[in-house]
């Protein structure tokens, strides 16, 4: 069935969902803390004629429209933010910030774009319920929390999730990414990779600044680890495996006259073969145990999980037929293949968890000038702010307009005739 009908209102309703996103932008929330986030969907959605469930997986939303006969299908957006402090210059930027756990001020940004995700279901989820002639079946619409490494979607899922959706036919989530905007990329099969993040505490000996020979110093002790770490996926792992290996907190020290006591680590590890995985997690505890030993410390370094998300695999029929809609929607030029890539999410985790196929795809966010001219000053990877970049800022137009539509478009492959 085509989308048409169900997305030809979409103009009216732009405005509104231009001042929800500047709305959401300008009101981050951190993982499982989505609660005025949560409380903005819930109500938009009730508003639209869904029947509302909230507080699943600590702040997730769920919204259920029933008509009549047919397939069940999920779409899926996530709602967390980052601590990130926010440099777009934008009018709504995001000034937010919250208390971390040392009493500290963080800054909140919704610097991966989970704002452009929540509008885009809202337009959505708003269309399919204004329009309900061309379209039979259940539209569930799911707003998960945490999906950055907080384990957002296993924590739906345990919270009986699907007791509320009923079995789904099929789960469909996208993401916004810095392609020019009007670039749509997908994947059939494997698409995004699993990561593995660990805390590592390294215990020195502090001492006065002035009396090194007191002390075991973490700080050298950090920055040895922490660059005998990179020669693992350098010397350790063959050329053709994908692996990415980052250590993305480093923190020790007050002041200039204390030699520390003890310094903080945390190495997230990304990959997409299990058993390589497994080799360079022994090899990160490997690394870190024997530069403790070459420092002299008194006490073993301590390791702590903290994140665990799985490799994200695209059905490929399901990923087939979405394809075709997006194609027939956009055209062939539009709808582009892409490799599989680094980044993690745990979108998959739904469709895992309930045996439905599922199929996640990337909608580009970057002014298509603005990139055509970094390509054409080769300066892509210098000018272009990335996901959970400071200066992330993907532009409104067609950004939002195109994501609704790919959603409507993706859902009513499924939702056929009435
Ligand atoms: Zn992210
Ligand atoms: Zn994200």
């Amino acid at each position: 069935m085509s989308a048409e009908a169900v997305i030809r209102p979409l103009a009216d309703v732009m405005p509104a969902l231009e001042s929800l996103y500047r709305d959401l932008h300008a009101h981050p929330e951190l993982a499982y803390a989505e609660q005025r986030t949560a409380g903005v969907v819930a109500a938009r959605l009730r508003d639209a004629g869904y029947e509302v469930s909230t507080g699943i997986g600590v702040t997730g939303v769920v919204g259920v429209l029933r008509n009549g006969p047919g397939p069940t299908v999920v779409l899926r957006a996530d709602m967390d933010a980052l601590p990130v402090e926010e440099q777009t210059g934008l009018g709504y930027a995001s000034t937010a910030t919250t208390t971390g756990p040392n009493g500290e001020s963080v800054p909140l940004m919704h610097a991966c774009g989970h704002d452009v995700h929540m509008t885009w279901l809202i337009g959505a989820a708003e269309l399919l319920a204004c329009t309900r002639e061309p379209w039979s079946g259940t539209v569930v619409a799911l707003f998960q929390p945490a999906e950055e490494g907080a384990g957002g979607a296993k924590r739906m899922i345990a919270d009986d999730v699907f007791a509320v959706t009923g079995q789904p036919d099929v789960i469909l989530g996208q993401h916004v990414f810095p392609l020019p905007a009007g670039t749509i990329a997908y994947r059939s099969g494997e698409m995004m990779a699993a990561a593995d993040a660990y805390d590592i505490k390294l215990f020195g000996r502090a001492a006065h600044g002035s009396l090194p020979q007191f002390a075991v110093d973490p700080v050298v002790l950090a920055a040895a680890t922490v660059t005998r770490l990179q020669t693992i996926v350098a010397r350790e792992v063959a050329p053709h495996e994908d692996v990415v290996l980052t250590v993305g907190r480093m923190h020790a020290g007050a002041t200039g006259n204390i030699i520390a006591e003890h310094a903080d680590l945390t190495v997230c590890v990304r990959t997409f073969d299990e058993a390589v995985g497994e080799r360079v997690i022994g090899a990160i505890r490997r690394i870190v145990e024997a530069e403790c030993r070459a420092s002299g410390t008194h006490r073993p370094p301590e390791f702590t999980e903290t994140v665990k998300m799985n490799v994200l695999v695209n059905d490929e029929a399901a990923t087939e037929r979405v394809v075709g809609g997006l194609r027939a929607q956009f055209g062939d030029a539009a709808v582009r293949e892409m490799p599989r890539f680094m980044g993690s999410e745990d979108f998959g985790e739904f469709g895992t968890a309930c045996g439905a196929p599922s199929v996640f795809w990337l909608v580009g966010g970057t002014d298509p000038e603005v990139y055509a001219a970094a390509q054409e000053a080769q300066s892509v990877e210098a000018e272009i702010p990335v996901n959970h970049s400071p200066r992330f800022a993907p532009v409104m137009q067609p950004t939002l307009t195109i994501g609704v539509t790919t959603l409507v478009a993706a859902a009513m492959e499924w939702l056929g005739d009435a």
